[in-house]
């Protein structure tokens, strides 16, 4: 495990109070290591968690050549350019029941989708294209199909002795089903990450808590346990800790203790009159940085203990856009994920913009279709850090990048999605 002196110095002109968004990203990405500790999970339970080796496939899907359709199988190499083709039907071949017998020239086989194609066949006619002919027979029309047609190949999915999923993959729905059509019944996982949680500030109050004049009730806490929730953590929540040495120190300590990663909110600005930022400092190595960012700017970060320490400020929306820029893709990393963070989208701004240039900022934006069909983005509004309600409105983060001036109305910017994130 890296100290922060020692990250510090892989890094050209590192200023922690002038650090850039990519900078923060870079400093956290070599800061962070993925945890150790890997299990067996079923295929239900594997979803969201973190693939810990590689899944080479052990058979192939689909295990047999077999057909697209229904309909009926023959041997394409009987198809002539300008020609209809008569067939007689000799047999059907079932899904999950192959036809045995076999297949002579000018004959063909009824075929259920999935059934196995029978030993010489290649080409199957849909149903509703072959028409009748005589007795027991059908006619293909000319010039309808090329020899393979309708056919599915085995392995043309996953081959067998071939990779099909890489170690550091999360597992989504479609990862879980494609391992479940390998037979597979429990893939090794990593563990899952254990992150602890509190608020800090004397203003905050508890739900249950009688309001009282100067407080405010704790968001923070429930948007951090959401954003963990997607995430697939296992979440220990430590409730509001007040602002005093002792209740602090054990605060840490326990969080320390029991989670590889802790996260607070509040109390780390320059000039907090509180103990937040003092305890951070007696218990572990820790840089208080200034990002050069908006919502957000001041940020804790470093280790108590084994544990990795992200000391959030304390407005919500500066939690959440801290979390999604920063937060994440560094327990993303902690979990053992290899993933690239989604790219942003483009959209055309529907309104003039303000933005100054050495700052990169994060406006929450509604994403829409124009009428013409392109991507078109408006902000929320008020965009004071404190303002949860634009999260609520926003489907996705305008981010304003470092270098970039004003936006002008019909410029071009980019959208980081909620997507699956909120
Ligand atoms: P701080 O970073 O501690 O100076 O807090 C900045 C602002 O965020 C203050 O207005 C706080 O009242 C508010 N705040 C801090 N923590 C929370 C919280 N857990 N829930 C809601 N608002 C908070
Ligand atoms: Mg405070």
């Amino acid at each position: 495990m890296k100290t922060l002196a020692e990250v510090a110095a892989q890094l050209q002109g590192y200023d922690p109070q002038a650090l850039s968004a990519d900078a923060v990203n870079d400093f956290l990405a070599r800061l962070v290591e993925p945890v150790a500790g890997i299990e067996q999970a079923g295929v239900f339970e594997a979803l969201g968690r973190v693939l810990a080796e590689d899944i080479v496939s052990p058979l192939s899907v689909p295990p047999h050549d077999n057909s697209a359709m229904d309909g009926y199988a023959f041997d394409g190499a009987q198809l002539q350019a300008g020609a209809p083709l008569t067939l007689e039907v000799v047999g059907t071949a079932l899904a999950g029941k192959a036809w045995q017998g076999s297949v002579g020239a000018g004959q063909c086989v009824k075929i259920m989708t999935g059934a196995i194609m029978p030993a010489g066949l290649d080409t199957v006619v849909p149903q509703e294209f072959a028409q009748p002919a005589g007795e027991a027979g059908i006619r293909i029309p000319p010039n309808l199909l090329e020899p393979g047609d309708n056919r599915r190949l085995a392995g043309e999915d996953l081959m067998r002795g071939r990779p099909a999923l890489a170690r550091g993959a999360r597992l989504g729905p479609a990862e879980c089903g494609l391992i479940a059509s390998l037979g597979l019944q429990a893939v090794a996982v990593h563990r899952r990450l254990r992150v602890a949680y509190f608020s800090t500030g004397d203003e905050i109050l508890s739900l249950g808590e009688p309001p009282r004049e100067g407080a405010v009730y704790d968001s923070n806490r429930y948007t951090v346990f959401g954003l963990l929730t997607r995430l697939g953590c296992e979440v220990i929540d430590m409730g509001v800790v007040r602002d005093d040495p002792s209740l602090l120190e054990a605060a840490f300590r326990d969080a320390a203790a029991k989670a590889d990663a802790i996260i607070t909110s509040g109390g780390v600005s320059v000039g907090e009159a509180d103990y937040t930022r003092a305890m951070m400092k007696k218990l572990g190595d820790v840089a208080f940085w200034r990002i050069a960012m908006r919502p957000g700017r001041p940020m804790a970060v470093g280790r108590i203990g084994d544990s990795v320490l992200f000391g959030l400020p304390g407005n919500p929306v500066a939690v959440m856009v801290t979390f999604l820029a920063f937060v994440r893709p560094a327990l993303l990393r902690l979990m053992g994920s290899t993933e690239n963070p989604p790219p942003l989208l483009r959209a055309r701004s529907a309104e003039a913009i303000r933005k100054k240039a050495g700052r990169t900022e994060y406006q929450r934006g509604i994403v829409e279709s124009a009428p013409d069909g392109s991507l078109q983005v408006r902000t929320t509004g008020n965009q004071g850090s404190g303002v949860l309600s634009s999260m609520v409105r926003a489907n996705g983060l305008i981010v304003l990048h470092h270098r970039q001036g004003n936006v002008a109305a019909g410029d071009e910017v980019d959208v980081m999605m909620f997507a699956g994130t909120l």
